[in-house]
């Protein structure tokens, strides 16, 4: 009953926040601009940040001369009359805060859900969102679909998880014609009146279960992306999970579930046939007709899961009408993001490839079905993970592996549980000379024709600032070898 009371004094409109007490849980990549914004609709805000450094306090200063009032050092407490929070994504819903809020019946937005109320807020038109999910392939898969748009003569931007902020984008003076949406378990959980044009679950893994607790809640909070879908809700054909997601899903009537497949496509399919991309789902009868798109080759690089990432992004480019002959040359014309399987260089005949951005098994698992024989370098937070799977499905594949950071003694028992024959060499040291003992060492074990691959299946914040990091690490030592030889 008590809800009923509080939602209505939530802002429906940009004009209600006028004098709301609005509270921002976080500083940071979406806490500054959303205080920022809110002060500027006249709402009352309040920043509450758990930390207190250096950065945090230059923060502050901006925002507190805007009016805005900071709590350093604090993010646990509530601040009193407070209407409305506004989140940092990666805020855990278990902490302090939102229980206190829970209790007052205080409503929480994360930063999506504030972009998403405020679309459209200059411009007067609202860009429709094709969003994307998943726990692996989503920065690749909205690129390539902001290529794929951007090649179709549309204006638009990859914002969101990626880095690019939602909040900027769906305020933008020259609005865009439609946006492509890299969504989080995260922000997803904290979205509850997203509703997209059309949307994609890439894949479904175990991944941050710490932060939502369980494998049912994280699969929950990613199938929202779904909710509301107004024209496709795009699964993969491989990943029965996802296609759960849809069918849990409440859409708009009409809205339809297509599927993505390596394979040959079934009806209101999109897959692939004698190396060329072919969709059976948005074209005129896709009983008996197909349209080609585009051919695999167009894809860099054409491995298994970076195709599936080619077809989803196409399914949400055709969702929204583009032509096949955009969706090629959208993929032609994209590049990937470094440290995604990265070709380094080629030494003695050997290819060394810098994965660093494979930071779990699921991730790890793709890149390893990519090469046969393969070095592999692997290591370091495991995160909660396990590798039996992973190294029982990939152990065929490997000439050898070189274990580095933290956790690799669960990586080394799994090889020797699964894989015995696999040489391995365990580095027990976390120093900044690591990654060029590792790559000699790999250098050593492999043949003409392999490929060493660094693919850790492990957050690299043991040894590294980042995955970057950890990749130019890689990159550095490679480049040495090239050099000495
Ligand atoms: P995300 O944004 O979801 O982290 P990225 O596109 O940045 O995804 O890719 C991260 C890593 O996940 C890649 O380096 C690759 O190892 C792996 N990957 C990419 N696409 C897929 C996919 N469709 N399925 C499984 N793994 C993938």
């Amino acid at each position: 009953m008590g809800s009923g009371q509080v939602t209505s004094s939530v802002p429906e409109g940009p004009a209600e926040f006028q004098g709301k007490h609005i509270t921002v849980a976080g500083l940071g990549v979406s806490g500054v601009p959303a205080a920022r914004v809110l002060a500027g609709l006249g709402a009352r805000v309040t920043v509450v940040n758990d930390g207190d450094d250096e950065r945090a306090r230059a923060q502050a200063a901006e925002l507190t001369a805007l009016g805005v009032t900071v709590r350093l050092g604090d993010g646990a407490t509530l601040p009193e009359g407070t209407e409305l929070i506004v989140t940092a994504p990666g805020w855990q819903p278990g902490k302090p805060l939102f229980a206190a809020a829970a209790e007052a019946g205080v409503p929480v937005w994360g930063d999506v859900e504030l972009a998403w109320r405020l679309r459209g807020l200059h411009g007067g038109k609202a860009a429709p969102w094709l969003a994307v999910t998943g726990t692996n392939g989503k920065t690749t898969t909205v690129r390539m679909l902001a290529s794929i748009l951007t090649a179709a003569g549309l204006r638009t931007a990859a914002v969101g998880n990626i880095g690019v902020s939602l909040l900027d984008a769906v305020l933008a003076e020259e609005p865009y014609d439609v946006l492509a949406v890299e969504l989080s378990s995260y922000q997803l959980h904290w979205a509850p009146s997203l509703r997209a044009h059309s949307a994609a679950v890439l894949n479904l893994a175990p991944d941050h279960l710490d932060w939502h607790g369980s494998m049912a809640a994280y699969a929950r909070d990613k199938g929202r992306i779904y909710e509301g879908n107004r024209v496709a809700c795009v699964y993969n054909v491989a990943d029965k999970a996802t296609e759960d997601l849809v069918r849990a899903a409440d859409v708009e009537e009409g809205c339809r579930a297509v599927g993505f497949t390596l394979g040959a496509p079934a009806p209101s399919q999109l897959g692939v046939v004698d190396g060329l991309l072919i969709d059976r789902a948005f074209v005129a009868d896709r009983l008996r007709s197909a349209q080609e798109l585009a051919e695999v080759a167009d894809i860099v690089p054409p491995a298994p899961h970076n195709i599936a990432n080619a077809l989803a992004a196409a399914a949400l480019a055709r969702a929204y009408g583009v032509p096949a002959t955009a969706v090629r040359d959208g993929l032609r014309a994209f590049a990937p993001d470094p440290h995604r399987i990265e070709l380094v260089a080629e030494v003695d005949g050997v290819s060394y490839v810098d994965d660093s951005k494979a930071t779990n098994t699921h991730a790890a698992e793709a890149s390893l079905a990519a090469y046969d024989p393969i070095v592999w370098i692997a290591g370091g937070l495991a995160k909660g993970a396990t590798f039996d799977e992973l190294v029982a499905r990939s152990a065929a594949r490997l000439r050898a592996a070189v274990l580095i950071g933290a956790d690799r003694a669960l990586i080394r028992d799994a090889l020797a549980r699964h894989a015995p024959e696999v040489p391995v060499v365990d580095l027990d040291r976390t120093d900044t000379g690591a990654m060029l003992q590792a790559v000699t060492e790999a250098k050593r074990l492999a043949r003409p024709g392999d490929t060493v691959l660094l693919a850790p299946a492990c957050a690299s914040m043991d040894m590294f600032t980042n995955y970057n990091q950890r990749g130019d690490a890689f990159a550095a030592a490679v480049r040495g070898l090239g050099a000495g030889a």
